[in-house]
């Protein structure tokens, strides 16, 4: 049932070459690359054989010992057993391990506890926010009434009173706190007293940060928050997936049928497998250590960056992501995500506050150490990483550079292997 077999895959794939065949170039482009893209990390050989199992298999709708279906003994063992491991893991009281991505997380949640047409306050996406917090493309945009906040123009970091000024103004349900592209801690409890202030429910969306609460290096959202919302596959290094979390027992048929029937149905249960997985080893102890390397390495590469002449957003990070704004270096984000790519380092173009460009071409770059962390990597290589992205993204264009960077990017990964 194994899906690696001696680092690679099992024979089951050589009925299918072609698929293999892109299969295999995705575990080398893993294997030879540094992975940069914060909503990304290297999950463990137990996550990659959960989510690979026979409960692909299992159909099932409803919750755990309350099914549609018959058949559910051991899908009810898997649920229960997520659920049990990330209440324990957050502290809370009741969790649902359902939905299938943060979006739906989101739009579950906004399902059970809005009406259409109700106000939320959530963070701007030039700020950092995520688009499932009310952009216009979105079901959120179009249902509900959006209010951004963005950040402090001299701080670059998230000014409550604004928070509140615009919570007094517009009344919101809910407020949001949390985003995609945020470096920084966030208080929770100033979040709190201005929900309560307004009557709205705080929901904090902590996807990016989840693994770093899970570990004690960032403020924990509870008791602060009325809902917590995540995915599973960022700094949790977990199943392709997410959850919602909440201590008040009269939410709880609003959110668990928000989420099904609302916005999805029936389960996913090998990813809830993976969910079990990833839940069971970030209550280890090896998982703190992993997270406090995670920030002492995304500090080193910040450091050096800002010692090369890259400024970063907000000046630094409290977390496992950097934000460069590449407006000194008169590119975009594009074009340096680009030449970061020929140089064998994954990285995503993105906006940064006050942004001047559009979001296709931004003015920044969004940098994480969780995957790298993972495989190993230490300050020493996170500072090697630092020097290799001021290179390139002062030259660009200078292909020979990008191609030199390329073959000791490779070296360093060989010495790193990601699966054994
Ligand atoms: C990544 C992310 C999500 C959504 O993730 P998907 O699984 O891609 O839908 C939601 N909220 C925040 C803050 C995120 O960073």
């Amino acid at each position: 049932m194994s899906v690696l077999h001696d680092g690679y895959f099992t024979e089951g794939l050589d009925a299918d070459p072609e698929l293999a065949a892109a299969l295999r170039g995705e575990l080398e482009r893993q294997q030879d690359g540094i992975e940069l893209i914060a909503s990304e990390n290297l999950v463990s050989r137990l996550v990659l054989e959960a989510q690979g199992s026979v409960m692909t298999n299992k159909t099932v709708e409803g919750f755990a010992y309350a099914r549609y279906y018959g058949g559910a003994e051991f899908a009810d063992a898997v649920e229960a057993l997520a659920l049990d491991r990330v209440k324990r893991l957050f502290g809370c009281r009741y969790a649902n391990v359902q939905a299938h991505s943060g979006s739906n997380a989101n739009n579950g949640v906004f399902l059970g506890l809005l009406a259409i047409g109700d106000v939320v306050l959530s963070m701007k996406t030039s700020a950092g926010g995520h688009i499932s917090h009310g952009h216009p493309a979105t079901l959120t945009g179009r249902d509900y009434r959006i209010v951004h906040y963005g950040v402090s123009r001299e701080t670059e970091r998230v000014d409550l009173a604004e928070v509140r000024a615009l919570a007094l103004e517009h009344r919101p349900k809910i407020i949001v706190a949390g985003g995609s592209a945020y470096a920084w801690t966030l208080d929770f409890a100033g979040f709190r007293a201005i929900a309560d202030e307004v009557g709205a429910w705080l929901m904090v969306d902590m996807a990016h940060f989840a693994g770093l609460v899970a570990a004690g290096v960032y403020p924990d959202p509870f008791p602060h928050a009325h809902v917590v919302t995540s995915t599973t596959n960022k700094s949790l290094r977990g199943a392709r997936g997410a959850m919602a979390l909440w201590n008040d027992e009269t939410l709880s048929d609003r959110i668990n049928y928000g989420i099904f029937p609302g916005v999805q149905g029936s389960v996913m249960l090998h990813v809830v497998a993976g969910k079990a997985a990833c839940f069971g080893e970030a209550l280890r102890p090896e998982f703190k250590a992993y997270n406090v390397a995670a920030v002492a390495n995304a500090r080193a590469l910040a450091d050096t960056l800002a010692a090369a002449g890259v400024r970063l957003v907000g000046g630094g990070t409290d977390t496992s992501m950097v934000l460069v704004d590449l407006v000194n270096q008169g590119i975009d984000g594009d074009v340096a995500a680009k030449a970061l790519e020929s140089a064998g380092l994954a990285a995503n173009k993105n906006l940064i506050p006050f942004d001047p460009r559009p979001a296709e071409a931004p003015s920044g770059l969004r940098l994480s150490s969780n995957a790298g962390t993972t495989r190993g990597f230490g300050v020493d290589e996170f500072r090697r990483i630092g020097d290799w992205i001021a290179a390139a993204v002062t030259a660009p264009s200078d292909a020979a550079a990008l191609a030199a960077i390329r073959d000791e990017v490779r070296t360093l990964c060989r010495a790193f292997p990601i699966y054994g």
